[in-house]
């Protein structure tokens, strides 16, 4: 399948701003706002990043809005050029260094917009991990809300049903669950996925450091998230070629290639990126004494079926708990709608 993800989405029309000119900034430049980056990081009790596709275009997987973008190029006509397949791509280093940092400790969620799924490839915990536009090898079962990760891409986007039937087995009963698996990919007019928006919600208010890294933060709600690490007195730093929508807000906004920021970045922090093995799926950041959490996409096993279940139960109960409190739907932090930059649907600004 091509990875031409783009092309199976609706027409739309506002796309946001498309193809502004890149900025660099001088190495010089670049070095010293690493090192203020670093001490940054050390001096942060919980930091999360925000991903876009920026990161993965050192990969050879076309970003949208950049020079080479996929919608900058729509407006010229032109069809994109992608270098590689879902299934072929490596992470990038990038990828890789936000794995290192996780293990160290240092980056405590993971709010991502791709859905390349080069993060759960690399083997970053899917646990810590909101994927809010959905995963391309990620389908999932419309009854119980279990999810699969497979091997290869779904190949059916805007949350359509595969053609596949989940066969988790309940407790005591011998019947699967049976129901229908949906692509998570969403279109432009889909909702987020409720339980990853609100991780990911929870994430950047409790955060003290919100860092940014290859996206132009035009699309809403996702964009916005940053804002909320800031309204609550932590500090927003950016990573992009491109001026983004909330350059005004950050404490640092670093023009640089998003690899090399992250190369210097772990040598400033001495620490070391870990080596791509091939693809492999992490479930839990808290490994378990009996099991390791790393398989082979496809794979699973009986125990962590279990924890999966129990995990889906606890978050299904969550969900309710948001929808039928009055105060939790007050909470309801941002419109679970996809927008472009200047809706006037988005985050409550006195919040
Ligand atoms: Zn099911």
């Amino acid at each position: 399948m091509s990875v031409n993800y783009a092309a199976g989405l609706s027409p739309y029309a506002n796309k946001g701003v498309c193809g502004l000119p890149e900025v660099f900034d001088s190495p010089e430049e670049v070095r010293a706002k690493v090192e203020t980056l670093a001490q940054l990081i050390k001096e942060s009790q919980y930091m999360v990043v925000h991903s876009g596709a920026g990161i993965s275009t050192s990969v050879g997987i076309p970003d949208f809005r950049g020079p080479k973008g996929v919608w900058t190029l729509e407006e010229k006509g032109e069809l994109p050029h992608f270098d590689t397949t879902f299934e072929d791509a490596r992470p990038s280093l990038t990828h890789m260094a936000l794995l290192g940092l996780q293990r160290a400790g240092y980056v405590k969620y993971l709010i991502s917009q791709n859905v390349d799924g080069l993060h759960v490839r690399s083997g970053f915990p899917r646990d810590i991990l909101s994927e809010l536009h959905g995963n391309m090898f990620v389908e999932q079962c419309e009854k119980c809300g279990r999810q699969y990760v497979r091997e290869k891409v779904i190949g059916v986007m805007g949350l359509k049903p595969t053609g596949r039937y989940c066969d988790v087995v309940r407790s005591r009963g011998l019947r699967a669950c049976r129901g229908k698996l949906i692509s998570t990919i969403l279109d432009w007019e889909d909702s987020l996925p409720v339980r990853d928006l609100n991780k990911a919600d929870e994430a950047s208010r409790r955060a003290d450091l919100a860092l940014t890294l290859g996206t132009s933060l035009q699309i809403k709600p996702s964009g916005d998230l940053p804002l909320l690490t800031k309204r609550n007195g932590g500090k927003v730093v950016i990573v992009n070629l491109q001026p983004t929508k909330h350059d005004k807000h950050a404490h640092i906004c670093i023009h640089s290639y998003v690899d090399e920021v992250m190369k210097q970045l772990m040598e400033l922090l001495g620490l070391d990126i870990p080596k791509w093995e091939g693809p492999t799926v992490c479930e839990s950041s808290t490994p378990t004494s009996e099991h390791s959490n790393d398989v082979k996409p496809g794979h699973d096993d009986a125990a962590k079926k279990k924890v999966k279940k129990d995990i889906i139960k606890e978050e299904r109960k969550r969900e309710a708990a948001l929808f039928t409190q009055e105060e939790g739907v007050k909470e309801e932090p941002v419109s679970v709608k996809r927008e472009r930059a200047d809706s006037s649907v988005g985050i409550n600004e006195n919040k």
